[in-house]
């Protein structure tokens, strides 16, 4: 590389850098601004006059910054009062004047925007304020950074890349100017972002070896390394709070004398025994406690769940072009990405160490979308160094018009960059998670039930019925294993009767454990309970009238249209052989809401014909007879009628015709007697077991009688 080793053309005073900084996260703000302008318009997307959040997993923090808020929660109601993000949220609602749901909103767009600081900190670090404006405000609206980032997507996502940029700018930092105070301000930044993110040791662990290995390469004599070491391998250790106050401080005491080499080498080695002690070999002894364990944890039943992997789209390969998309807006800025950063880490070998950040987003290549945003900020920064390269070298010619040249390229090369992704931000339509006539309902469960009741509904639906209603819910966003899901799967998807039991026994049981400190295996506390040894003939006595525990609060179902489209995988976790984990048949079930009719035959899409004359279906080939045809109209409470015309009787499919929605369901026996079809399609219940409690055309609410 022959660049020239001066503070070049690409080099500003502080004014320039700090406006450079303002200007770039003003550009994040205002960009994310567009799509409020497109929801603006969606009355259904409004709350007490805000628009509601679009990430299902924000009502989880909102439930906890909700509860923190109200200075209570239940027990065992899963409420996060402790985390960063909910006590984040309720201190500024506590402080600002603005409401909850605002905070909720904005909050996302207004931290992610702060990704822009990392950015130009790093750049100043190298002297090349103008990379860093030019990566700024690329890494601050790049395709999959803004999918995370943008207003209401709450969630822990809105700094989950802004803490490891800070951190790399502190290592770069502290490996060009050695500051004292450096490598605890790097100790801090990756305690700060493990406390955020949970999930982000991995990535700490990676910044502590891609120190020791450039320390081991490059600067094997440079004392200041080793002492950085020692700071972040303290940071890797999950020791108490106190532990680690008394251990940063103890080395900060250490050094704050000069210290040979030897004396660096024993902090370094207390660093590692205090991380050893405390987290690092956490993960070994509990696998070889697991193993250990393993025979006393057999309970004989060994019941085989249904995995939710199976559900989850594979965490495959993704196509290159939508990976180089995610991570730059398109193919060729994102080579010009990879290009500029190898060039810049060539001329700046202190930029080698943000490879671990590169390294997280290229995993996205095998291990699914999520994590391309990690290369965001390093890959901007490589076109901006490519971008400030190319106009200086270029410029370098043009004598004394050389300013205003490098800028005009500089000028021309940002739109190029920012482009696509604007396109991708004005394409990407998200709606609401839910409507406001779904919320309706649940503000006015809230009135109804109280705080300990449970609600009964798919895991899709816990968080925003939780927040939205106050109550407990049994499966939701971050539960919802097979054996979890089992049971609520169950009371969805058979009859009523059947349904009332499991819905009662699973919320008991649910509590009970709690109680006891422990979750999950439902199905199996219950078997144990009741001496039964095999799960099929336990499920049987079931659809009967069993002696059910004390009930200890009311069980409420919330039952939303929006189910309708995922009925099917709902009851693919209890349609299982609990023997071998094996699915049993698929229920058949289907949803045309573009069928057309004609005065002989109902065409519902797919191949699928109705004969109205002789009441028979043609499946392709076959022609199944139907056993009945159902027409529901919605009366003015919103309270559906449902009225039956027999055709063939003990025929395997049934008719459902959802006339105030235009839909068509044509499902078998096991669907429409399910409880879910039954007491939201067709709003018919056993008044001994169910209570309508609320209707609207988009939910239905009822009361469990046992
Ligand atoms: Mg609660």
């Amino acid at each position: 590389m022959k660049t020239k080793k001066h503070n070049g053309i690409g080099h500003t005073s502080e004014v320039t850098f700090w406006l450079m900084t303002a200007v770039a996260y003003l550009f994040a703000l205002t960009v994310r601004y567009y799509w409020v302008g497109w929801a603006e318009h969606y009355p259904e997307f409004f709350w007490h006059g805000t628009l509601m959040i679009n990430t299902n997993d924000g009502y989880f923090w909102g439930e906890g910054a909700r509860d923190i808020l109200a200075g209570f929660h239940q027990p065992h109601d899963l409420s996060p009062v402790t985390e960063p993000l909910s006590k984040l949220t309720a201190w500024l609602v506590r402080v600002a004047p603005w409401s909850l749901e605002e905070v909720m909103l904005w909050l996302p767009a207004v931290m992610g925007s702060l990704i822009v600081i990392p950015v130009m900190l790093i750049a100043r670090e190298l002297k090349q304020e103008i990379m860093g404006f030019v990566a700024a405000l690329l890494a601050g609206i790049a395709w999959s950074y803004y999918n995370r980032t943008m207003v209401g997507y709450y969630d822990t996502d809105m700094l989950t890349v802004v803490w490891p940029s800070l951190i790399l700018w502190a290592i770069v930092r502290a490996h060009l100017r050695k500051e004292k105070w450096m490598p605890l301000a790097v100790a801090l930044l990756m305690l700060l972002y493990w406390n955020w993110y949970p999930s982000a040791a991995p990535l700490n662990l990676a910044f502590v070896l891609a120190v020791l290995l450039y320390t081991l390469l490059f600067e094997r004599k440079t004392l200041y390394h080793y002492r950085l070491l020692a700071f972040m391998t303290i940071a890797l250790s999950s020791a108490p709070v106190w532990v680690l106050v008394v251990a940063l401080s103890a080395l900060g005491i250490w050094f704050w004398k000069q210290r040979g080499f030897k004396e660096h080498l024993y902090a370094l080695g207390a660093s590692l025994l205090l991380f050893a002690v405390w987290g690092g070999l956490e993960p070994v002894w509990y696998q070889v406690k697991g193993y250990l364990l393993r025979e006393g944890a057999q309970d004989g039943l060994n019941l085989h769940y249904f995995a939710v992997t199976k559900t989850v789209r594979e965490a495959g390969r993704i196509p290159f072009e939508l990976f180089a998309n995610r991570i730059s807006g398109s193919v060729g800025v994102f080579a010009l990405s990879v290009v500029g950063y190898v060039m810049l880490a060539w001329r700046y070998r202190v930029m080698w160490l943000a490879l671990p950040m590169v390294g997280l987003g290229f995993l996205a290549l095998n291990g699914g979308l999520r994590f391309t945003v990690y290369a965001v900020p390093i890959c901007a920064l490589g076109f901006g160094y490519l971008a400030v390269w190319i106009a200086e070298y270029v410029s370098a010619f043009s004598g004394q018009k050389r300013r205003i040249l490098f800028y005009l390229l500089i000028a021309l090369f940002v739109p190029t960059a920012l482009f696509p992704n604007i396109e991708h931000i004005k394409a990407y339509k998200v709606p609401t998670v839910l409507n406001r006539e779904e919320v309706t309902v649940l503000d006015r469960l809230r009135r109804l039930a109280k705080r300990e009741d449970y609600v009964l509904t798919w895991w899709d639906y816990g968080y925003p019925v939780r927040f939205y209603a106050d109550v407990k819910t049994l499966i939701d966003g971050g539960k919802h294993s097979g054996d979890v899901n089992f049971p609520v799967s169950y009371a969805l998807s058979r009859p009523q009767v059947a349904s009332a039991n499991m819905a009662r026994l699973d919320v008991e049981f649910t509590e009970r454990a709690y109680a006891k400190g422990e979750e999950g295996d439902y199905l199996g506390r219950m078997m144990r309970a009741y001496k039964a040894q095999d799960p099929d003939r336990f499920l049987a006595r079931l659809q009967d009238k069993i002696s059910l525990p004390a009930k200890t609060r009311d069980v409420y179902y919330y039952l939303p249209l929006r189910m309708l489209d995922i009925f099917p995988t709902v009851c693919a976790f209890s349609n299982i052989d609990l023997h071998t984990g094996q699915m049993r048949r698929q229920p058949f079930f289907i949803v045309s809401d573009r069928f057309k009719d004609t005065p002989q035959k109902l065409y519902l899409g797919g191949g699928i014909v109705l004969n109205k004359k002789n009441g028979r279906i043609a499946l392709g080939q076959k022609e199944i007879p139907l056993a009945s045809i159902t027409t529901v109209t919605l009366d003015k409470a919103g309270r559906p009628r449902a009225q039956t015309q027999k055709l063939h009787d003990g025929a395997p499919l049934y008719l459902i015709f959802m006339r105030s929605y235009g839909r068509i369901l044509l499902m078998d026996r096991q669907m429409f007697d399910s409880a879910y079809i039954q007491l939201f399609v067709l709003g018919r219940y056993d008044p001994a077991l169910f209570e309508p409690v609320i209707f609207s055309p988009y939910a239905a609410v009822y009361k469990l009688k046992r």
